[in-house]
């Protein structure tokens, strides 16, 4: 499933790509998406221009000069890129918008968890889909501060706070994972027993995790496209996710997998407390 590293370099790759073009014509193939696709929604972006390209969260949000925002989610599967318009279609191609520049913005989606919506771009941030979602962990709106003050006298685990949207938006299970080794935090612990100190530090790994995974690209667990359609595969050092019984690259312990919340947990029992 693409994270939001993944999301972030799809953006960097389509905003060049896309800001300034028209959109000439929409084509829908398949409506069956995790919300149905409209395609009189969608059909009515053609002669407007994309102005933004913007990320919140997992979601790609792609304005437009006449007010209205294109929102992308991919799902587990989705796969955004801009190709010339004679290349051939690629299996489950579901949405084809062509550009002023004559190439094509497509969208293919295996098992269809991904979504395009049309969305009014005023009030944007009171959509369902965008109105609870925590804050922005590389937009300085993410505080160590903020996150002890919010936690007093919870006891969640800190693993599953991290994979909640609603705590903090779009991080995923693989970097949750690297971010506490990182943090050198117990992922079992509760977040109200966490102290001020140790969440800065959290909130600092979780930068430096997501930014080195950026630089590299992303990482690629499954199938997806950069914006350029190449098959995006970087693989960022992860140092515990996917290596249980390995050795921590920092303590020589051995890391362990449990379950947290019905998702695979890896840590270092010896250096996260
Ligand atoms: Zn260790």
């Amino acid at each position: 499933m693409p994270e939001l590293p993944e999301i972030e370099t799809i953006r960097r790759g389509l905003e060049p790509i896309l800001t300034g073009r028209r959109i000439d014509r929409v084509v829908v193939r398949e409506r069956r998406l995790r919300e149905p696709v409209i395609p009189v929604q969608l059909r009515r972006l053609v002669g407007s221009r994309f102005l933004s390209i913007r990320r919140r969260s997992k979601y790609l949000l792609l304005g437009t000069d006449t007010g209205s925002t294109l929102l992308i989610h991919l799902g587990m599967t989705g796969q955004l890129w801009v190709t010339e318009v004679d290349q051939p279609r690629r299996p489950h191609e579901h949405v084809v918008i062509s550009l002023s520049d004559g190439r094509d913005l497509r969208f293919a989606d295996s098992r269809r968890f991904g979504m395009l919506l049309v969305i009014q771009t005023g009030n944007i941030d009171q959509h369902p889909r965008l109105r609870n979602l925590g804050p922005e962990p590389l937009d300085g709106s993410l505080t160590g501060d903020r996150l002890f003050q919010s936690t007093r006298n919870r006891t969640r685990p800190v693993k599953n706070f991290l994979i909640d949207t609603r705590s903090v938006a779009g991080v995923g299970n693989i970097y949750a994972c690297e971010t506490l080794h990182r943090a050198r935090i117990d992922p079992r612990l509760p977040v109200g027993r966490i102290g001020r100190i140790r969440w800065e530090r959290l909130v600092q790994s979780l930068r430096t995790v997501l930014a080195e995974a950026i630089e590299a690209g992303g990482t690629t667990f499954r199938d997806y496209l950069k914006a350029d359609g190449e098959v995006g595969l970087f693989a960022v050092a992860l140092r515990v996710y996917n290596r249980a019984g390995k050795p921590c690259l920092r303590c020589a312990g051995t890391i362990r997998r449990i379950t947290q919340a019905g998702r695979g947990t890896f840590f270092c029992p010896r250096c996260q407390r």
